[in-house]
């Protein structure tokens, strides 16, 4: 379990002038307000927000952010209010929680019109500090890992928002891991058969794929090399999520699908070194016709 001087030791890291008494005062403030409080998976509720708390840590915000964070649930779930946050904690602390609070007062059903409208609200608060947005993005992220504990209904209502809204707006917010793992995991409970089958099918593969990954790195690396070109050359198995996305959106099987591997190749120079880049690859293997774009 995640302990507040994680929290505290891993925002020093990042920003060691930070100001670890008011992460601290927060944090003692959330649990005595949260006391007696528990979530689904019979933990303290206190559990929740320090962890939404370690999610702003992982994408290095600022100590506002974590502390409104730590903060997130307490005007909507306990007998404190906006007041009293911004007397002990100050304007920017207040304005985010406040903030949070209005979009935890949306709510939001399955139907499409209500979604897109919801949707545009969302964009709103984001509007006015993107900060908001984050930590609304970490609280879900944080309810999907801990998705098991609630009702099955009330999972599948959970997941479908998180497809429809919070991964897109991570998605655009250039958060591609949090995008990921938010599909991934909303997957999981929408199909599970599905997913079962993919993992079944790519895990038998898996070694295979890997090796190959290698092999390919190797030959780009060197072939570039050769070439005098300055160059990084990564690849990965691509998701679940995505791989599946693309069946579907293409009417393919997983054996039709070319993309379950993606490389990624940055070379540090001008746009003729990269264009070289790309002449060496595509005199390496042949490109398919209409599938690249410049
Ligand atoms: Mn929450």
């Amino acid at each position: 379990m995640l302990r507040f001087n994680d929290v505290a030791d891993r925002i020093l890291e990042y920003s060691p002038a930070c100001d670890l008494a008011l992460l601290q005062r927060a944090y003692v403030f959330s649990a005595k307000v949260h006391e007696g409080q528990e979530r689904l998976s019979g933990e303290p509720y206190l559990v929740h927000p320090l962890e939404v708390a370690g999610i702003l840590v992982d994408l290095r915000m600022d100590e506002v952010t974590v502390t409104a964070g730590l903060l997130h649930d307490t005007i909507e779930d306990t007998l404190t209010n906006e007041e009293e946050i911004r007397r002990l904690f100050g304007e920017p602390v207040a304005f985010l929680v406040a903030g949070l609070t209005k979009i935890a007062k949306i709510e939001f059903t399955s139907a499409r019109e209500r979604q897109a409208e919801n949707f545009r609200k969302m964009l709103l608060a984001m509007s006015k500090d993107i900060r908001i947005l984050l930590i609304k993005l970490a609280d879900r992220l944080h309810n999907m890992r801990t998705l098991q504990y609630m009702p099955e209904d009330a999972r599948r209502r959970v997941a479908q928002e998180t497809l429809d809204i919070y991964a897109p707006f991570a998605h655009r917010l250039g958060i591609n891991w949090m995008k990921q793992e938010l599909e991934d995991l909303a997957f999981r409970v929408l199909k599970p058969g599905v997913v079962e089958e993919l993992e079944e099918r790519l895990q038998s593969q898996r070694k295979a794929r890997e090796v190959y990954i290698e092999e390919v790195i190797g030959i780009l690396s060197k072939r570039l090399a050769d070439a005098d070109l300055q160059c990084e050359v990564t690849g990965r198995l691509k998701d679940l999520f995505s791989i599946h996305a693309k069946m579907e959106s293409q009417g393919l099987s997983l054996d039709e699908i070319y993309d379950v591997i993606a490389f990624r190749i940055v070379i540090d120079g001008l746009a003729n070194d990269v264009y070289l880049g790309l002449g060496i690859i595509h005199s390496i293997w042949r490109p398919v016709p209409a599938r690249v774009k410049d």
